[in-house]
């Protein structure tokens, strides 16, 4: 009787439990992008840091100018100007009013702005148009941060929001988890390099560039090997090597036919095998291990199972050793109607490979039908927006609403 295959979920809570977390190192802020935080970032002081105007216009008491209306302006005295960068040096007294820019601190005694859209005339003396409500423009003090309070939680992934929240508060350097070198390891005698000649029954070697893609867009430095042979020697050599990076990706190597040559040499060195093979396709030759504590993932040799396996596998590993919280490691979900009809025959989770759209009624739509969806389809990656989930036996009718990966928006640069 043939072995139960482990679901993704089970084969992916076994990877997770092998990663450690990498350390955490200082960034300047220019190179936060894309970096997760290590530790909180704290406001240092309240920002605003004083009350100041949304518009320009006339700082003023709006109790002085509450009947105004267009048709009964009510005059003010006009007793400085504040541009922005300077703080008024009067106090706003009854009937008066400090012209006022966009910014610039509130002064004393005025409770209220007045844009220069409902104001007429010039120099000290104009006429107030329409009174608006009490306090209106003044932006408060403390209205976008409270000193003290944690603005950017740990574990959180830098984007251009959380950039330009630390340069507010002049956080120069920014502490971050450190990103992890990646070995990428290509095996197979049929592979040639792709700048080298193509000879008989030899292929290219796509895997190695599509993966150390996939690592870098998710955050790791990768660290590509020539090829190796299908021989324990060349195996073992670039193996090596290999484990001098924080984590170890091959690709080939680890179907059944082969499989005993990478499995055979990391026995040999040691290696505490975690799991083999999971009910996925593409990508069901899946092989975990560490080395000496190494993480070292074995893929499928496919070139679409080796990406879809890294999706799932590689890329939750890589975000956990980043420091990337418990709940945001898996590929992020939403779901979609299928345009077309499919069955997933079988007894392994399917994932299809979609372009998205909106349809007529506002829905996301999923279509698979770009490319063949087969293993070997290298061209079934391209433009992909989304990943399509099915369950063994799951049956969908064009129309029916499906579970939806999201590739492109999860990562950098996919
Ligand atoms: P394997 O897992 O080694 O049995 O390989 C499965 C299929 O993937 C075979 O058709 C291989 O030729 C192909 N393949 C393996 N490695 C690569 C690679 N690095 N780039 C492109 N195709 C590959
Ligand atoms: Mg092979």
């Amino acid at each position: 009787m043939s072995e139960r295959l482990l679901t993704v979920e089970e084969a992916q809570a076994a990877v997770l439990e092998h990663i450690p977390e990498i350390g955490v190192e200082r960034v300047s802020l220019a190179e936060a992008l894309g970096r997760v935080l290590a530790e909180h970032v704290l406001a240092p002081r309240d920002n605003p840091p004083w009350d100041n105007s949304a518009m320009d216009g006339f700082a003023l008491r709006h109790a002085d100018i509450q009947a105004a209306a267009p048709d009964r302006p009510v005059a003010v005295e006009v007793i400085e100007d504040i541009p922005a960068g300077r703080v008024g040096e009067k106090v706003v007294g009854p009937g008066q009013a400090a012209r006022i820019m966009t910014g610039a601190p509130v002064p004393e005694g005025a409770d209220t702005v007045i844009p220069v859209e409902d104001s007429r005339g010039a120099g000290d003396r104009v006429e107030i148009l329409d009174a608006g409500r009490p306090g209106a423009n003044v932006r408060c003090c403390g209205e976008d941060m409270r000193e003290g309070e944690i603005l950017i939680e740990a574990r959180t992934e830098c984007g251009p929001g959380e950039i330009g929240v630390m340069a507010s508060v002049q956080q120069t350097y920014v502490p971050v988890y450190r990103r992890p070198t990646v070995a990428v390891l290509s095996t197979g005698d049929e592979l040639v390099e792709i700048d080298q000649p193509l000879g008989p029954g030899k292929i290219v070697n796509s895997n190695s560039a599509g993966l150390a893609a996939l690592a870098s867009a998710c955050g790791a430095v990768p660290v590509v090997l020539p090829v190796a042979l299908d021989e324990e020697d060349s195996i073992r050599s670039s193996v090596e090597a290999a484990l001098r990076s924080d984590l170890v990706i091959s690709s080939g190597g680890v179907s059944v036919g082969d499989y005993d040559y990478v499995k055979r040499v990391l026995d040999d060195m040691g290696a505490q095998e975690v799991l083999w093979r999971v009910a996925m396709k593409p990508g069901k030759p899946l092989y975990f291990a560490t080395v000496g504590g190494t993480p070292y993932f074995g893929l499928p040799g496919n070139p679409v199972s080796s990406m879809l396996s890294f999706l799932q596998f590689v890329r939750p590993a890589i975000r956990k050793a980043t420091g990337h919280s418990s709940r945001r490691l898996t590929l992020p979900e939403t779901r979609a109607r299928m345009l077309h009809e499919v069955y997933n025959r079988g007894d392994r989770r399917r994932y299809l490979r979609a372009h998205l759209r909106l349809d007529g009624d506002g829905c996301l739509q999923a279509d698979t039908s770009h490319r063949d969806q087969g293993s070997h389809v290298l061209t079934s990656m391209l433009g992909v927006d989304g990943l399509v989930v099915l369950n063994p036996e799951e049956r969908v009718a064009a129309g029916d609403t499906v579970r939806v990966q999201l590739v492109r928006y999860a990562d950098a640069g996919f």
